[in-house]
């Protein structure tokens, strides 16, 4: 495998096959690789040199890969930053990341030595003549991704060129990704998820990517009946309102050859709901900003396993440790724990952070995991999710998973809630089908059944949805918060 450089792949000499669209936008790749030149040269006019940082604060559009691919091409590095974030949360990012330029405007405008730019300034005429600064090398940062700060502060995750080219090349390779392919990209391009199962691999294989605004069920049908994408990568959440969504009935998905799942645990019931309305195979895999995105997948072709996130792609050692960081006979439980080529460098100027999480090669992820002896993971909870119940463990997703088995349910979140005597308690959140007439008398009955008296939901309350981060991830952080905020 390649690693140097993302302009190694001659984009240019790929032509006037499509590459990147948007609403005001179709580009061929010669025309692709025409942008990124001209905004390479004008960032390298106002003073971007290799391991300057590069900010951008764009929505979904074809100008923020642009931006990306032209900071990559002077080597530099990229921090794309989430466009609705307030001036307050935009200059954390930008300042954390010591970015000197952003592309877009942010609510606060520029701090102090920083430069703005409309993205219209990039689009100039290339000049022809214009040779390329030394490319980068496999060990220098592509890009800043920024972690939810569900557990403190946002940190920056360092992701360099050689772990950027290796998640791109293997997640095609897993996927069995082509040149004929093209993605619908829906989810946020400030997270992993959009830059490497969408933008990187049709950018490495000579497919088509389709960048569509802000998501909406209505939107979703109209793009896939008309772009007719191969595949799209969505998160639970979209695959809960689009199994909810009447318009699915009727929606022409015909183009779609496969899905994917994942940054969140998705219910086998909804996964089979999905897929028997899509009328595609949904592929569920598994990883953080941390491991640059995947780090297990279910096959596309091979044996799926259902209720796993599949197994570890190829040049990664996926393994489940206890506290000792001693490696746990298959079958049982703890911590997942993963190296390879797509451990993240560090965490930006975060070296206690950084030795904390990574611990001799190996990522420990916080995730609680079980292996089984062919190699498939589940995931069984987030270590800060589990709830202790009078010093039981208690983990929410599997009571979530019984919530599931309720036809009525579309989905749900559990959560700990404070508890006088067993000083956490399970508490429920959940979104029932639309014109479903469940009440939480029912599904608590429902639950009798399922579940032994520790793990059964002392509360369960039913709303219309669930609190979202900005990936579309429940958030959970919030709902401990109302737990508490409804007992004081
Ligand atoms: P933070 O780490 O700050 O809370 P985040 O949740 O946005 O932020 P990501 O790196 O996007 O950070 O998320 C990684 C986590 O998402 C994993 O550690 C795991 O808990 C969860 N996750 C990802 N994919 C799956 C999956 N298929 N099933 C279950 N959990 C998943």
């Amino acid at each position: 495998m390649t690693t140097n450089g993302y302009f190694a792949w001659n984009l240019a000499d790929r032509g006037e096959r499509p590459c990147v669209r948007d609403d005001h936008n179709a580009l061929s790749y010669r025309q692709f690789a025409d942008r990124v030149d001209a905004a390479a040269q004008h960032l390298q006019k106002i003073g971007v040199t290799r391991g300057d940082v590069v900010g951008t604060f764009l929505p979904n559009r074809v100008d923020l890969v642009v931006a990306l691919m032209a900071a990559w091409r002077l080597g530099a590095t990229a921090t794309p930053v989430n466009p609705n974030f307030t001036a307050t949360e935009a200059d954390y990012q930008l300042d954390d990341a010591c970015a000197r330029v952003v592309v877009g405007r942010t609510p606060g405008g520029p701090a102090t030595g920083r430069v703005e730019l409309d993205p219209d300034e990039l689009n100039i005429t290339p000049d022809p003549t214009w040779i390329a600064p030394s490319e980068p090398a496999p060990t220098d940062v592509a890009l800043i991704i920024y972690t939810s700060g569900s557990t403190g502060s946002p940190k920056g995750v360092e992701q360099t060129h050689a772990n950027a080219l290796y998640m791109a090349t293997a997640i095609s390779d897993h996927l069995h990704l082509d040149a004929d392919d093209h993605a619908l990209l829906i989810l946020p391009l400030f997270h992993s998820n959009a830059l490497y199962a969408s933008f990187l691999p049709m950018m490495l294989v000579g497919g088509h990517l389709s960048i569509t605004g802000s998501f909406s069920v209505r939107r979703f049908f109209t793009d896939v009946a008309t772009l007719r994408p191969t595949y799209f990568s969505a998160v639970p959440t979209i695959y809960a309102l689009l199994t909810s969504s009447p318009d699915i009935d009727d929606a022409d998905v015909s183009s779609l050859h496969f899905a994917i799942c994942g940054a969140a645990p998705i219910s086998k019931e909804l996964l089979d709901a999905s897929e028997s309305k899509l009328g595609v195979t949904i592929v569920e895999g598994y990883g953080l900003t941390e491991s640059t995105c995947v780090a297990t997948c279910n096959p596309r072709f091979g044996v799926r396993k259902l209720g796993t996130v599949g197994v570890a792609l190829p040049g990664q050692v996926v393994e489940v440790v206890d506290p000792q960081g001693d490696v746990v006979p298959t079958g049982e439980r703890g911590e997942v724990v993963i190296s390879g080529p797509n451990v993240m460098r560090a965490y930006l100027g975060r070296p206690d952070a950084t030795a904390a999480t990574i611990v001799n090669g190996r990522l420990h992820t916080g995730d609680i995991g079980v292996l089984d002896t062919d190699g498939y993971l589940s995931i069984v909870d987030r270590i800060k999710d589990m709830i202790i119940r009078g010093g039981e463990n208690v983990y929410p997703k599997e009571i979530e998973a019984a919530i599931a088995t309720h036809p009525s349910v579309l989905e749900s979140a559990v959560v700990g809630g404070p508890d006088p005597v067993l000083g956490e308690v399970p508490v429920a959140f959940v979104v029932t089908y639309p014109n479903a007439l469940l009440d939480s008398d029912e599904l608590a009955e429902h639950l009798r059944a399922v579940l032994t008296k520790a793990k059964r939901p002392t509360e369960i309350h039913i709303v219309d949805a669930l609190p979202r981060n900005p990936v579309g991830k429940v958030d959970k952080p919030s709902l401990r918060q109302q737990t508490r905020t409804a007992v004081d």
